[in-house]
């Protein structure tokens, strides 16, 4: 039975930490500034960690690091630079210390017929969801495994999963990225490394809601499909980020976890 006992075994009498705690660790939050960004960045640092948030519009994250108080910092960068990113990652350790956690949440969209996309178009996408996201990854993902330490989480979208109308390139990017995920969890595990994702069903955010508002019909479709019968939150997002980023998620690499009302199972 040797084999079966866990390293990570609490010895007997030894008081147990929150394992949901983030309190000491540092986290990258792209695209920290709106939306889900900004409340997975609040609910890391509600859960005790450093945040640092980056995006393109200085002034938005300006707002959002008043808003989120003393553990929230930011930095202005735009992941399409990628010769950027190894620069964005050592300024980040120089000021702030060793990055446990990065989350991949910067993303763009665009919704049209798959065969009015252009090239541009796609490649636009394809860059920002994808390209930067491993761009950035591979930055820090080199210091985790020198430090045998670290989380990464993707963003992903339920638009990785099905067919979902008006979305070629954006699926593309997510569907690889998912593949991504399974690759890395597989190389990095033996550093003590987990990369996973989430996959958002139908979220609330300002976007989502003019355009759902815009468009009945839309918003009726993505209700029948969603078996709770409500949106999403960008909190929701949130909550399950900590808990992909906390030691309660240290069996866990590799995995894409769903926090869609139940569209994987209703679809
Ligand atoms: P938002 O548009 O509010 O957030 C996107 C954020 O990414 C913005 O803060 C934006 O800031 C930042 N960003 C975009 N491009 C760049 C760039 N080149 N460099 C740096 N930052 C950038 O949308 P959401 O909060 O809805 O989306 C967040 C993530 O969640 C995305 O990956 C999206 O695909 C995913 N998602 C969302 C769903 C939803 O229903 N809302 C559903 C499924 C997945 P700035 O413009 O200032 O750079």
């Amino acid at each position: 039975t040797e084999h079966l006992v866990s390293p990570h075994t609490q010895p007997s009498g030894q008081q147990q930490s929150n394992p949901f705690s983030l309190e000491g660790k540092l986290a990258l939050v792209t695209g920290g500034g709106t939306g889900i960004g900004l409340e997975i960045a609040r609910c890391m640092t509600v859960a005790g960690a450093t945040v640092i948030i980056t995006g393109r519009r200085e002034a938005v994250l300006q707002e959002a690091v008043a808003e989120l108080g003393e553990a929230a910092h930011y930095l202005t960068n735009d992941v399409n630079e990628l010769d950027t990113l190894e620069d964005l990652v050592a300024q980040i350790e120089a000021t702030y210390g060793p990055l446990d956690i990065l989350v991949n949440n910067a993303g763009i969209n665009m919704k049209k017929p798959a065969l009015e996309v252009t090239d541009e178009d796609f490649n636009r996408i394809i860059h920002t969801n994808l390209n930067a996201v491993f761009a950035l990854t591979r930055a820090c993902a080199k210091r985790m495994v020198e430090r045998q330490r670290g989380v990464i989480i993707m963003i992903s979208s339920m638009a990785a999963y099905y067919g979902i109308d008006r979305v070629v390139a954006y699926a593309a990017s997510k569907s690889a990225v998912e593949g991504m995920v399974k690759v890395l969890a597989s190389e990095l595990s033996k550093h003590n490394v987990r990369v996973n994702a989430i996959a958002p069903g139908f979220i609330e955010t300002e976007m989502s809601r003019t355009a759902m508002n815009s468009d009945p019909d839309r918003r009726d479709r993505a209700m029948r499909r969603t078996p709770m019968g409500k949106f999403g939150q960008p909190s929701d997002i949130g909550h399950a980020a900590v808990f992909m980023a906390s030691e309660a998620a240290r069996y866990i690499t590799g995995a894409s976890l769903p926090v869609d009302g139940g569209n994987s199972i209703g679809f």
